[in-house]
Protein backbone atom coordinates (compact mmCIF):
# COMPACT_ATOMS: atom_id res chain seq x y z
CA UNK A 1 0.00 0.00 0.00
CA UNK A 2 1.09 3.28 -0.59
CA UNK A 3 0.35 6.22 1.70
CA UNK A 4 0.64 10.29 1.08
CA UNK A 5 1.49 12.36 4.64
CA UNK A 6 -0.82 14.72 4.95
CA UNK A 7 0.59 17.18 7.72
CA UNK A 8 -0.19 20.38 9.13
CA UNK A 9 1.64 22.68 11.88
CA UNK A 10 1.60 24.58 14.25
CA UNK A 11 4.29 27.42 15.49
CA UNK A 12 4.24 29.39 17.80
CA UNK A 13 6.55 32.50 17.55
CA UNK A 14 7.99 34.71 20.63
CA UNK A 15 7.40 38.42 19.55
CA UNK A 16 10.98 40.17 20.88
CA UNK A 17 8.58 43.81 22.44
CA UNK A 18 10.05 45.31 25.54
CA UNK A 19 7.28 44.90 27.56
CA UNK A 20 5.24 41.38 28.32
CA UNK A 21 1.82 40.70 26.62
CA UNK A 22 -0.28 41.63 29.68
CA UNK A 23 2.09 43.74 32.12
CA UNK A 24 4.99 46.04 31.88
CA UNK A 25 7.36 43.53 33.09
CA UNK A 26 10.59 43.45 30.44
CA UNK A 27 10.10 40.67 27.89
CA UNK A 28 13.59 39.73 27.61
CA UNK A 29 14.60 36.98 30.11
CA UNK A 30 17.85 35.52 28.41
CA UNK A 31 20.24 34.83 30.38
CA UNK A 32 18.78 36.74 33.70
CA UNK A 33 18.46 35.34 37.27
CA UNK A 34 14.82 33.32 37.69
CA UNK A 35 11.72 35.40 38.86
CA UNK A 36 13.01 38.50 38.54
CA UNK A 37 10.90 40.07 35.36
CA UNK A 38 7.65 39.56 37.82
CA UNK A 39 5.23 41.42 39.24
CA UNK A 40 1.31 40.42 40.63
CA UNK A 41 -0.46 40.41 36.95
CA UNK A 42 2.08 37.57 35.63
CA UNK A 43 2.52 35.58 38.42
CA UNK A 44 -1.20 35.45 38.46
CA UNK A 45 -2.34 37.13 41.21
CA UNK A 46 -5.80 37.51 42.44
CA UNK A 47 -7.08 40.46 41.39
CA UNK A 48 -4.03 41.95 39.39
CA UNK A 49 -5.69 43.20 36.04
CA UNK A 50 -4.27 42.74 32.60
CA UNK A 51 -3.72 45.13 29.49
CA UNK A 52 -3.28 45.04 26.26
CA UNK A 53 0.39 45.31 24.81
CA UNK A 54 -0.17 47.80 21.55
CA UNK A 55 2.99 46.93 20.40
CA UNK A 56 2.12 42.83 20.24
CA UNK A 57 -1.10 43.88 18.63
CA UNK A 58 1.01 45.36 15.59
CA UNK A 59 3.61 42.74 15.47
CA UNK A 60 1.01 40.35 15.26
CA UNK A 61 -0.77 41.74 12.53
CA UNK A 62 2.79 42.52 10.24
CA UNK A 63 3.10 38.64 10.34
CA UNK A 64 -0.67 38.17 9.51
CA UNK A 65 -0.22 40.62 6.48
CA UNK A 66 3.09 38.84 5.48
CA UNK A 67 1.23 35.66 5.06
CA UNK A 68 -1.69 37.33 2.73
CA UNK A 69 -4.32 36.61 5.65
CA UNK A 70 -7.26 38.84 6.17
CA UNK A 71 -6.80 40.88 9.32
CA UNK A 72 -9.82 40.74 11.62
CA UNK A 73 -10.41 44.13 13.09
CA UNK A 74 -13.02 43.08 16.04
CA UNK A 75 -10.88 41.15 18.50
CA UNK A 76 -12.11 39.06 21.79
CA UNK A 77 -9.19 37.19 23.79
CA UNK A 78 -10.27 34.08 25.54
CA UNK A 79 -9.32 32.15 28.46
CA UNK A 80 -7.45 28.68 27.92
CA UNK A 81 -8.33 26.65 30.75
CA UNK A 82 -5.54 24.09 32.38
CA UNK A 83 -3.53 23.07 35.38
CA UNK A 84 0.22 22.64 34.86
CA UNK A 85 3.31 24.15 37.34
CA UNK A 86 4.51 26.52 35.03
CA UNK A 87 0.88 28.41 34.61
CA UNK A 88 0.33 30.54 37.46
CA UNK A 89 -3.39 31.83 36.81
CA UNK A 90 -4.31 27.95 36.05
CA UNK A 91 -4.89 29.59 32.26
CA UNK A 92 -3.83 30.90 29.07
CA UNK A 93 -5.21 34.46 28.16
CA UNK A 94 -5.16 33.50 24.20
CA UNK A 95 -7.52 34.07 21.37
CA UNK A 96 -10.16 31.59 20.56
CA UNK A 97 -13.61 31.89 18.03
CA UNK A 98 -12.00 35.69 17.33
CA UNK A 99 -8.53 35.63 16.02
CA UNK A 100 -6.29 38.54 14.52
CA UNK A 101 -5.54 37.00 11.61
CA UNK A 102 -7.54 34.67 9.00
CA UNK A 103 -6.79 33.03 5.71
CA UNK A 104 -3.83 33.49 4.34
CA UNK A 105 -0.70 31.94 2.61
CA UNK A 106 2.67 31.54 2.50
CA UNK A 107 4.99 30.25 -0.57
CA UNK A 108 7.75 27.84 -0.38
CA UNK A 109 10.32 26.43 -2.54
CA UNK A 110 10.08 22.67 -2.46
CA UNK A 111 13.30 20.38 -3.16
CA UNK A 112 12.28 20.40 -7.13
CA UNK A 113 13.00 24.36 -6.93
CA UNK A 114 9.18 24.60 -7.32
CA UNK A 115 7.27 26.98 -5.41
CA UNK A 116 4.40 25.62 -3.46
CA UNK A 117 1.81 27.35 -1.90
CA UNK A 118 0.82 26.33 1.57
CA UNK A 119 -2.50 27.90 3.17
CA UNK A 120 -2.22 29.29 6.62
CA UNK A 121 -5.44 28.70 8.70
CA UNK A 122 -4.91 31.29 11.31
CA UNK A 123 -2.67 33.86 13.17
CA UNK A 124 -3.52 34.17 16.99
CA UNK A 125 -1.95 35.83 20.23
CA UNK A 126 -1.37 34.69 23.67
CA UNK A 127 0.96 34.95 26.09
CA UNK A 128 4.07 32.32 27.32
CA UNK A 129 3.90 29.90 30.31
CA UNK A 130 6.97 30.10 32.67
CA UNK A 131 9.51 27.31 32.86
CA UNK A 132 10.36 24.65 34.73
CA UNK A 133 13.61 23.41 35.78
CA UNK A 134 13.95 20.16 36.90
CA UNK A 135 16.72 19.40 38.97
CA UNK A 136 17.62 15.71 41.04
CA UNK A 137 13.92 14.82 42.09
CA UNK A 138 12.13 17.93 42.40
CA UNK A 139 11.13 20.90 39.88
CA UNK A 140 11.47 24.59 39.67
CA UNK A 141 9.69 27.16 38.43
CA UNK A 142 11.00 30.11 36.54
CA UNK A 143 8.15 32.46 35.58
CA UNK A 144 10.29 35.65 33.74
CA UNK A 145 9.06 33.84 30.66
CA UNK A 146 5.63 33.90 32.18
CA UNK A 147 3.43 36.48 30.12
CA UNK A 148 5.63 37.23 26.61
CA UNK A 149 3.48 37.95 23.91
CA UNK A 150 3.63 34.71 21.97
CA UNK A 151 2.13 34.22 17.84
CA UNK A 152 0.62 30.75 16.87
CA UNK A 153 0.62 30.29 13.46
CA UNK A 154 -1.67 27.37 12.17
CA UNK A 155 -1.37 25.98 8.78
CA UNK A 156 -4.17 24.06 6.57
CA UNK A 157 -2.98 20.39 5.70
CA UNK A 158 -0.83 21.07 3.00
CA UNK A 159 2.22 19.72 4.10
CA UNK A 160 3.11 16.36 2.19
CA UNK A 161 6.62 15.58 3.25
CA UNK A 162 9.81 16.45 6.14
CA UNK A 163 11.45 17.96 3.63
CA UNK A 164 8.24 20.80 2.74
CA UNK A 165 8.04 21.13 6.61
CA UNK A 166 11.58 21.89 6.85
CA UNK A 167 11.25 24.86 3.96
CA UNK A 168 7.90 25.95 5.72
CA UNK A 169 9.60 26.93 8.77
CA UNK A 170 13.00 28.10 7.38
CA UNK A 171 10.54 30.73 5.62
CA UNK A 172 8.31 31.48 8.59
CA UNK A 173 11.63 32.60 10.85
CA UNK A 174 13.08 34.39 7.59
CA UNK A 175 9.81 36.20 7.34
CA UNK A 176 9.98 37.36 11.01
CA UNK A 177 13.26 37.91 11.15
CA UNK A 178 12.71 40.51 8.02
CA UNK A 179 9.74 41.86 10.01
CA UNK A 180 11.86 42.47 12.89
CA UNK A 181 9.26 40.84 15.60
CA UNK A 182 10.99 37.98 16.57
CA UNK A 183 14.50 36.63 16.97
CA UNK A 184 13.22 32.96 15.50
CA UNK A 185 15.82 31.10 17.03
CA UNK A 186 14.56 27.60 17.53
CA UNK A 187 17.15 26.96 19.88
CA UNK A 188 16.33 29.87 22.23
CA UNK A 189 12.82 28.19 22.05
CA UNK A 190 11.73 31.63 19.91
CA UNK A 191 10.35 29.20 17.59
CA UNK A 192 8.48 26.34 18.44
CA UNK A 193 6.86 23.81 16.63
CA UNK A 194 4.17 21.44 16.65
CA UNK A 195 3.16 18.85 13.57
CA UNK A 196 -0.19 17.10 13.15
CA UNK A 197 0.43 14.13 10.91
CA UNK A 198 -1.53 11.27 9.32
CA UNK A 199 -1.23 8.97 6.37
CA UNK A 200 -3.68 9.14 3.59
CA UNK A 201 -4.43 5.46 1.70
CA UNK A 202 -3.43 6.40 -1.79
CA UNK A 203 -6.19 3.56 -3.10
CA UNK A 204 -8.95 4.45 -0.88
CA UNK A 205 -8.27 8.94 -0.35
CA UNK A 206 -9.19 8.00 3.44
CA UNK A 207 -7.47 10.26 5.41
CA UNK A 208 -5.68 8.18 8.66
CA UNK A 209 -5.97 8.62 12.55
CA UNK A 210 -3.80 12.07 13.41
CA UNK A 211 -0.81 11.85 15.45
CA UNK A 212 0.63 15.18 17.31
CA UNK A 213 3.98 15.57 17.62
CA UNK A 214 4.75 18.85 20.47
CA UNK A 215 7.53 20.62 21.63
CA UNK A 216 10.01 20.33 18.43
CA UNK A 217 12.86 22.83 19.26
CA UNK A 218 15.46 22.69 16.17
CA UNK A 219 14.94 22.67 12.47
CA UNK A 220 17.01 19.00 12.15
CA UNK A 221 14.29 17.36 14.90
CA UNK A 222 10.99 19.02 13.08
CA UNK A 223 12.44 17.18 9.43
CA UNK A 224 13.87 13.93 11.66
CA UNK A 225 10.58 13.74 13.69
CA UNK A 226 8.36 13.48 10.52
CA UNK A 227 10.52 11.03 8.60
CA UNK A 228 10.27 8.62 11.30
CA UNK A 229 6.89 9.21 12.35
CA UNK A 230 5.92 8.69 8.36
CA UNK A 231 7.82 5.58 8.49
CA UNK A 232 6.06 4.49 11.91
CA UNK A 233 2.69 4.92 10.70
CA UNK A 234 3.20 3.26 7.28
CA UNK A 235 4.44 0.10 8.88
CA UNK A 236 1.68 0.01 11.61
CA UNK A 237 -1.19 0.28 9.20
CA UNK A 238 0.52 -2.02 6.55
CA UNK A 239 0.62 -4.67 9.33
CA UNK A 240 -2.73 -4.29 9.48
CA UNK A 241 -2.56 -2.27 12.62
CA UNK A 242 -4.75 0.90 14.17
CA UNK A 243 -3.20 4.66 14.64
CA UNK A 244 -4.41 5.87 17.90
CA UNK A 245 -4.74 9.31 18.82
CA UNK A 246 -2.45 10.37 20.63
CA UNK A 247 0.40 13.23 21.42
CA UNK A 248 3.92 12.61 21.00
CA UNK A 249 7.41 13.67 22.29
CA UNK A 250 10.41 13.70 19.72
CA UNK A 251 13.34 12.03 21.66
CA UNK A 252 16.61 13.37 19.95
CA UNK A 253 19.02 11.32 21.46
CA UNK A 254 17.22 8.22 20.14
CA UNK A 255 16.00 9.65 17.58
CA UNK A 256 12.53 8.26 18.05
CA UNK A 257 8.58 9.87 18.54
CA UNK A 258 7.89 8.80 22.28
CA UNK A 259 3.82 8.72 23.74
CA UNK A 260 3.32 11.46 25.98
CA UNK A 261 -0.67 11.18 26.71
CA UNK A 262 -3.96 10.72 25.02
CA UNK A 263 -4.97 13.72 22.80
CA UNK A 264 -7.63 15.19 24.14
CA UNK A 265 -9.97 17.76 21.96
CA UNK A 266 -10.74 21.55 22.50
CA UNK A 267 -13.74 20.73 24.78
CA UNK A 268 -10.95 20.06 27.60
CA UNK A 269 -9.94 23.87 28.09
CA UNK A 270 -13.51 25.04 28.15
CA UNK A 271 -12.99 27.96 26.53
CA UNK A 272 -14.50 31.00 27.50
CA UNK A 273 -14.38 35.10 26.69
CA UNK A 274 -11.53 36.47 28.97
CA UNK A 275 -13.75 38.68 31.77
CA UNK A 276 -10.63 40.69 32.34
CA UNK A 277 -10.43 42.20 29.23
CA UNK A 278 -12.65 43.98 26.75
CA UNK A 279 -13.24 43.13 23.53
CA UNK A 280 -10.44 44.77 21.37
CA UNK A 281 -11.87 46.51 17.96
CA UNK A 282 -8.63 47.58 15.86
CA UNK A 283 -9.21 51.26 14.04
CA UNK A 284 -9.22 50.30 9.94
CA UNK A 285 -6.35 53.31 9.72
CA UNK A 286 -4.23 52.41 11.93
CA UNK A 287 -4.01 48.42 10.05
CA UNK A 288 -3.44 50.22 6.86
CA UNK A 289 -0.90 52.54 8.55
CA UNK A 290 0.70 49.25 9.95
CA UNK A 291 0.09 47.99 6.12
CA UNK A 292 2.41 50.70 4.16
CA UNK A 293 4.91 50.53 6.61
CA UNK A 294 5.79 47.11 5.92
CA UNK A 295 9.28 46.12 4.78
CA UNK A 296 9.64 44.76 1.25
CA UNK A 297 9.50 41.05 2.01
CA UNK A 298 12.03 38.72 0.90
CA UNK A 299 9.61 36.94 -2.12
CA UNK A 300 9.06 40.18 -3.93
CA UNK A 301 13.22 41.70 -3.40
CA UNK A 302 14.44 38.63 -5.29
CA UNK A 303 12.21 38.94 -8.27
CA UNK A 304 13.11 42.80 -8.26
CA UNK A 305 16.69 42.07 -8.30
CA UNK A 306 16.34 39.36 -10.91
CA UNK A 307 14.15 42.10 -13.07
CA UNK A 308 15.81 45.44 -12.56
CA UNK A 309 19.42 44.67 -11.40
CA UNK A 310 19.60 41.89 -14.19
CA UNK A 311 20.94 39.23 -11.35
CA UNK A 312 20.24 35.14 -12.07
CA UNK A 313 17.60 33.67 -9.68
CA UNK A 314 20.55 32.14 -7.80
CA UNK A 315 22.70 35.70 -7.21
CA UNK A 316 19.10 37.22 -6.23
CA UNK A 317 18.69 34.74 -3.62
CA UNK A 318 21.85 34.92 -2.05
CA UNK A 319 21.33 38.50 -1.12
CA UNK A 320 17.94 38.84 -0.66
CA UNK A 321 18.32 35.71 1.77
CA UNK A 322 18.80 38.19 4.97
CA UNK A 323 17.21 42.01 5.35
CA UNK A 324 20.82 43.30 6.31
CA UNK A 325 22.81 41.95 3.46
CA UNK A 326 19.88 42.97 1.46
CA UNK A 327 20.68 46.71 2.65
CA UNK A 328 23.91 46.69 2.02
CA UNK A 329 23.76 45.48 -1.37
CA UNK A 330 21.32 48.12 -2.22
CA UNK A 331 23.29 50.86 -0.47
CA UNK A 332 26.11 49.97 -2.68
CA UNK A 333 23.71 49.66 -5.52
CA UNK A 334 22.76 53.31 -4.43
CA UNK A 335 25.99 54.93 -4.16
CA UNK A 336 26.74 54.14 -7.84
CA UNK A 337 24.99 57.21 -9.15
CA UNK A 338 25.98 58.05 -12.58
CA UNK A 339 29.16 55.64 -12.83
CA UNK A 340 27.21 53.47 -15.64
CA UNK A 341 30.22 51.04 -15.56
CA UNK A 342 29.91 49.81 -11.78
CA UNK A 343 26.45 47.63 -12.24
CA UNK A 344 24.35 45.60 -9.72
CA UNK A 345 25.46 42.50 -11.35
CA UNK A 346 29.53 43.71 -10.65
CA UNK A 347 28.31 44.32 -7.12
CA UNK A 348 26.57 41.12 -6.45
CA UNK A 349 29.84 39.07 -7.76
CA UNK A 350 32.04 41.34 -5.16
CA UNK A 351 29.58 41.62 -2.26
CA UNK A 352 28.77 37.57 -2.19
CA UNK A 353 32.02 36.59 -3.27
CA UNK A 354 34.97 38.65 -1.61
CA UNK A 355 32.53 40.33 1.01
CA UNK A 356 31.08 37.17 2.14
CA UNK A 357 34.54 35.52 2.20
CA UNK A 358 35.84 38.27 4.51
CA UNK A 359 32.71 38.00 6.51
CA UNK A 360 33.21 34.44 7.22
CA UNK A 361 37.03 34.59 8.02
CA UNK A 362 37.07 37.55 10.00
CA UNK A 363 33.81 36.07 12.22
CA UNK A 364 32.20 39.69 11.68
CA UNK A 365 28.45 40.30 11.14
CA UNK A 366 27.21 42.37 7.75
CA UNK A 367 25.91 44.99 10.40
CA UNK A 368 29.77 45.62 11.79
CA UNK A 369 31.39 46.01 8.18
CA UNK A 370 32.81 49.21 7.59
CA UNK A 371 33.26 49.41 4.07
CA UNK A 372 31.09 52.77 2.58
CA UNK A 373 29.07 51.60 -0.14
CA UNK A 374 30.52 54.84 -2.09
CA UNK A 375 34.29 53.43 -1.61
CA UNK A 376 33.35 49.92 -2.64
CA UNK A 377 31.75 51.32 -5.90
CA UNK A 378 35.19 53.68 -6.04
CA UNK A 379 37.26 49.73 -5.83
CA UNK A 380 35.06 48.45 -8.88
CA UNK A 381 35.87 51.99 -10.65
CA UNK A 382 39.32 51.21 -10.00
CA UNK A 383 39.48 47.42 -11.32
CA UNK A 384 37.11 48.67 -14.41
CA UNK A 385 39.49 51.40 -15.36
CA UNK A 386 43.03 48.73 -15.16
CA UNK A 387 44.46 50.57 -12.38
CA UNK A 388 44.57 48.07 -10.23
CA UNK A 389 43.90 44.12 -10.97
CA UNK A 390 41.73 41.82 -9.67
CA UNK A 391 44.78 40.11 -6.92
CA UNK A 392 45.38 43.40 -6.01
CA UNK A 393 41.75 44.77 -5.87
CA UNK A 394 41.22 42.22 -3.24
CA UNK A 395 44.11 42.77 -1.22
CA UNK A 396 42.77 46.42 -0.90
CA UNK A 397 39.62 45.36 -0.28
CA UNK A 398 40.67 43.40 2.40
CA UNK A 399 42.72 45.93 4.13
CA UNK A 400 39.52 48.50 3.74
CA UNK A 401 37.39 45.68 5.35
CA UNK A 402 39.73 45.81 8.65
CA UNK A 403 40.46 49.86 8.82
CA UNK A 404 37.14 50.96 6.79
CA UNK A 405 39.57 53.61 5.29
CA UNK A 406 39.21 54.65 1.07
CA UNK A 407 40.56 52.38 -1.66
CA UNK A 408 42.77 55.40 -3.37
CA UNK A 409 44.96 55.88 -0.17
CA UNK A 410 45.61 51.81 0.13
CA UNK A 411 46.75 51.10 -3.13
CA UNK A 412 49.02 54.50 -3.12
CA UNK A 413 50.59 53.03 -0.08
CA UNK A 414 50.82 49.60 -0.72
CA UNK A 415 52.24 50.18 -4.41
CA UNK A 416 49.74 48.85 -5.72
CA UNK A 417 48.79 50.74 -8.79
CA UNK A 418 48.89 48.22 -12.18
CA UNK A 419 51.80 48.97 -14.72
CA UNK A 420 49.99 49.97 -17.82
CA UNK A 421 52.57 51.49 -18.98
CA UNK A 422 53.70 50.08 -22.87
CA UNK A 423 57.60 50.98 -22.46
CA UNK A 424 57.51 49.60 -19.24
CA UNK A 425 56.23 46.48 -19.63
CA UNK A 426 57.95 46.26 -23.24
CA UNK A 427 61.27 46.51 -21.32
CA UNK A 428 60.39 43.75 -18.10
CA UNK A 429 59.12 41.62 -21.37
CA UNK A 430 62.41 41.99 -22.90
CA UNK A 431 64.16 41.08 -19.81
CA UNK A 432 61.99 37.81 -19.28
CA UNK A 433 62.88 37.07 -22.54
CA UNK A 434 66.30 36.72 -22.69
CA UNK A 435 66.79 35.03 -19.19
CA UNK A 436 63.97 32.06 -20.23
CA UNK A 437 65.68 30.70 -23.33
CA UNK A 438 63.99 27.42 -22.97
CA UNK A 439 60.18 28.56 -22.63
CA UNK A 440 60.47 31.19 -25.71
CA UNK A 441 62.56 28.56 -28.20
CA UNK A 442 59.27 25.91 -27.13
CA UNK A 443 56.97 29.02 -28.19
CA UNK A 444 58.60 29.67 -31.13
CA UNK A 445 58.48 26.17 -32.00
CA UNK A 446 54.84 26.20 -31.68
CA UNK A 447 54.09 25.75 -28.16
CA UNK A 448 51.46 27.96 -27.45
CA UNK A 449 50.74 27.00 -23.62
CA UNK A 450 54.56 28.02 -22.76
CA UNK A 451 53.12 32.02 -22.88
CA UNK A 452 51.06 31.71 -19.73
CA UNK A 453 54.50 30.95 -18.18
CA UNK A 454 55.96 33.65 -19.50
CA UNK A 455 53.38 36.03 -18.61
CA UNK A 456 53.76 34.81 -15.11
CA UNK A 457 57.19 35.50 -15.19
CA UNK A 458 56.10 39.76 -16.05
CA UNK A 459 53.70 39.12 -13.52
CA UNK A 460 56.52 38.12 -10.69
CA UNK A 461 59.16 40.90 -11.86
CA UNK A 462 56.20 43.65 -11.57
CA UNK A 463 55.40 41.81 -8.02
CA UNK A 464 52.01 40.98 -9.74
CA UNK A 465 51.69 44.77 -10.75
CA UNK A 466 51.27 44.42 -14.48
CA UNK A 467 48.80 44.81 -16.76
CA UNK A 468 47.98 41.01 -17.79
CA UNK A 469 46.27 41.60 -21.05
CA UNK A 470 49.72 44.18 -21.82
CA UNK A 471 52.24 42.18 -20.56
CA UNK A 472 50.39 39.16 -22.59
CA UNK A 473 50.71 42.05 -25.57
CA UNK A 474 54.21 43.33 -24.67
CA UNK A 475 55.26 39.49 -24.71
CA UNK A 476 54.11 38.77 -27.97
CA UNK A 477 55.43 41.81 -29.98
CA UNK A 478 59.00 40.97 -28.47
CA UNK A 479 58.48 37.12 -29.18
CA UNK A 480 58.04 38.48 -32.92
CA UNK A 481 61.06 40.47 -33.56
ZN1 LIG B 1 4.65 41.19 34.89
MN1 LIG C 1 -0.81 28.14 21.56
Amino acid sequence: MTYQPIIGMEVHVELNTHSKMFCGCNADFFGVPPNTRVCPVCLGMPGALPVINQRAIEYTLMIGLALNCEIQPHNVFARKNYFYPDLPKGYQISQYELPLCLGGYVDIETGDGQPKRIRIRRVHLEEDTGKLVHVNNYSLVDLNRAGVPLVEIVTEADIHSAEEAYAYVSKLRQLVRYLGVSSGDMEKGAMRCEVNLSLMDMATGKWGTKVEIKNLNSFRSVRNSIAYEIERQAKVLSGGGVIEQVTMGWDENRSITVLQRAKEGDTGYRYFPEPDLPPLDLDPAWIEQVSISLPELPDPKLARYVSDYGLSQKEAKILSEDRAIAAYYESVVAATGDKTTVTPKLISNWVSGELFRLLGERGVEIGEVKIKPEDLVALIELVNSNAINQPAAKQTLGVMFDTGRPPLAIIEELGLRQISDAGELTAVAQQVIADNPDPVAQFRAGKEATLKFLVGQVMKATRGKANPQLAEQALREQLQQ
